[in-house]
């Protein structure tokens, strides 16, 4: 059987050095790194998040926007992001299919489970955009119930930093780097792997959680094929 695995990008990541937006230069490289994972016959779905456009409690902060609309603009926003990452996989010749939680025909499938598994099958990326379709949650959440329910062997947060440290490796030089952790200790204040509903979603479900540097070229691939030298595995 093809291994089939599940890739979150935070929508920050899409921004670049400006810090908002799309950055096509950045799209390109997701796109170039999917399509070595899928020339090695993985399928790959994909989550991404809304952050470098809008996040809801920003948004909702002082009150004149209420959460859940916020949330929706925030949903909206990995919709706007999930567009952008069809057209870079299918400028390097990949099929991909955007599929979204909040119906809206002319841009996107909804999300249905059996359909996203066949596409999948046929070697097509599948991007689940709008999150759960749900205010309240992440795109975290998002990506570990779709990895859940496509039945992906693992998640693969993709990120800035190479794992999980016991402390912010920004902030303290003695910071150490896990290799492994348990799904509990994901979940401590430091360490944060994952909101608290994502990180409880994939211990119920024995789901393995990989915290990957994004821009180490070839990564993606060298984990999935099990050098697990270059980031932190919660499971
Ligand atoms: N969001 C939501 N429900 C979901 C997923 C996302 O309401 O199931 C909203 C929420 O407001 C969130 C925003 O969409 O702030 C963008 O997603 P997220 O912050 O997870 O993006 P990331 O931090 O990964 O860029």
């Amino acid at each position: 059987m093809k291994k089939r695995v599940l890739v979150k990008f935070s929508g920050e990541a899409l921004a670049g050095s400006d810090g908002y937006g799309i950055d096509t230069k950045i799209l390109d490289y997701i796109a170039e790194e999917i399509r070595e994972l899928v020339n090695n016959d993985i399928e790959v779905g994909i989550v991404i998040g809304g952050g470098n456009i809008i996040r809801g409690v920003t948004a909702a902060a002082d009150g004149v926007i209420k959460r859940t609309s916020a949330d929706y603009m925030g949903m909206l926003a990995t919709v706007v992001n999930g567009i952008a990452m069809q057209e870079a996989l299918e400028h390097k010749g990949l099929n991909a299919r955007l599929q979204t939680a909040i119906k809206m025909e002319q841009i996107a499938e909804p999300y249905i489970v059996r359909r996203a598994k066949r596409h999948l099958e046929k070697g097509r990326v599948v991007i689940f955009s709008a999150g759960t379709g749900n205010p309240f949650f992440t795109t975290d959440t998002a990506a570990t119930l779709r990895a859940t329910e496509i039945g992906a062997s693992m998640l693969i947060k993709a990120t800035k930093v190479d794992g999980v440290y016991d402390k912010d490796p920004a902030k303290y030089d003695d910071a150490v780097k896990l290799e492994t952790l348990s799904y509990d200790r994901a979940l401590e204040d430091s360490i944060k792997v994952m909101d608290d509903t994502a990180i409880a979603l994939a211990k119920d479900n024995s789901l393995p959680i990989v915290v990957a540097d994004m821009y180490t070229k070839g990564n993606l691939l060298k984990i999935i094929n099990g050098d697990l030298s270059q980031c932190s595995i919660v499971k």
